[in-house]
């Protein structure tokens, strides 16, 4: 194993780390899959909309390109993170809310079906719409027992009553990454679209969602894409999709003609259809800077540091911590950005970890998970981090 210095020197993406804001008392921040850190220039970019946008244009400035700004982030992003061709992807509401909106579209897109197949293992918030969404339609919600999900274990459960299958891409828990191209194939025989949950790939692992005839995905940008506590997630509606798309939040923004205050709704043409309500503004700001970086440095070289930080927190792991288990596939091609090792042990330990500085993340029942943002996070520090774990384990 090479040591962290080596690594670091020889890193060459390591020059950006110093454009995100440093927090004095943090060692090692591990966490950047769960909110990553700010970039020194969103600072002043707040600032400048404070001043010279909202605070000098005022109303006007709707007019003026606020309007729009979701849509045109969107089409950055799918350009430089997703694959995704113009007018396919938008910044809107959370990745919860668009979910909904999202699924609740596409069982409505397949009438006559009804099932709704995703696995048991995915992030809450997924499990929850896709149950409420079920039970507003009158559907069934098929699961699939495994973990991680295989085309083999699609294949078992979608046939011609499913409507929709959701999945993440990247696995919360074990950052286990399923074949998407090959599942969504498989989805598309049988009749069935398909959701993608991007949450945990995107801004780490490159995604081409027009080449893999993906109808519909959402994902968050406040975890690899640096926007900001809460920073509003986007949506990507297929081309294709578009002309089938109807989502049940219908308000005036959705609508063909808003500023009208016609009587009837009829739904805007194109991927304005996500949205609802009044785009917000501020909360887009800050991940402008991180998408305008993540061009800058190239997403091929993006993952290339995310397959390195993680191979070498795996080869620290397995020296260091003996007696975990290691969660996540040691195969870095089917492998997100983040490291999982499983200890009863961990839960005693975060306390004294966050007090030195050191800031993993934890996941029930006895997980830890080292996220590893590959444009803010250094060797150093994963070394650092896994070190501490251990030393506070001894
Ligand atoms: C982080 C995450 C979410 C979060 O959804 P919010 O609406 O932003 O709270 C949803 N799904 C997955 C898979 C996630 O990792």
């Amino acid at each position: 194993m090479n040591d962290a210095a080596t690594l670091d020197t020889a890193d060459p993406l390591a020059s950006h780390r110093r454009k995100f804001l440093q927090s004095p008392d943090v060692i090692a921040y591990l966490d950047g899959n769960s909110l990553g850190r700010p970039l020194a220039a969103s600072v002043d970019r707040v600032a400048e909309f404070m001043r010279d946008q909202w605070g000098s244009r005022l109303i006007r400035g709707w007019d003026e390109g606020w309007m729009t700004r979701g849509q045109a982030i969107g089409d950055d992003l799918g350009r430089v993170c997703i694959g995704a061709a113009p007018g396919q992807t938008t910044i809107g509401d959370s990745t919860t809310v668009l979910l909904y909106k999202l699924i609740r579209a596409a069982v409505d897109a397949r009438p006559g079906r009804t099932e709704v197949v995703i696995d048991r293992g995915n992030f809450p918030t997924d499990r929850y719409t896709v149950e409420g969404v079920a039970a507003e339609r009158g559907l069934t919600v098929r699961w699939i027992e495994a973990a991680p999900v295989t085309v083999a274990d699609v294949a078992a459960v979608v046939g011609a009553t499913t409507a929709l299958l959701v999945l993440s891409h990247v696995d919360y828990r074990s950052a286990h990454m399923l074949d998407a191209p090959a599942i969504t194939a498989l989805a598309h025989r049988a009749g069935a679209l398909v959701l993608w949950d991007l949450c945990h790939s995107v801004g780490a692992v490159p995604t081409w969602l027009d080449a893999w005839g993906v109808d519909l995905a959402v994902g968050c940008t406040y975890k690899y894409l640096n926007g900001g506590p809460g920073s509003p997630a986007f949506a990507y509606v297929s081309t294709a999709m578009q002309g089938i798309f109807r989502q049940p939040i219908q308000g005036w923004l959705g609508s063909r003609h808003p500023f009208t205050m016609a009587h009837g709704f009829e739904p805007a043409p194109g991927i304005r259809s996500v949205l609802s309500g009044t785009p917000p503004l501020i909360g887009m700001l800050a991940m402008q800077d991180m998408i305008a970086l993540i061009e800058e440095a190239g997403m091929a070289a993006i993952r290339a540091k995310s397959v390195a930080l993680t191979e070498f927190a795996i080869a620290l792991t397995d020296e260091l911590l003996p007696d975990a288990t290691l969660a996540s596939p040691r195969d870095c091609a089917v492998r997100g950005s983040h490291v999982t090792v499983n200890d009863d042990r961990f839960t005693s330990i975060m306390s004294t970890l966050w007090k030195q500085g050191i800031i993993p993340d934890f996941r029930t029942p006895n997980g830890i998970r080292l996220g590893l943002s590959p444009l803010s996070t250094s060797f150093a520090e994963v070394e650092m981090g896994v070190r501490a774990i251990a030393a506070a384990l001894r």
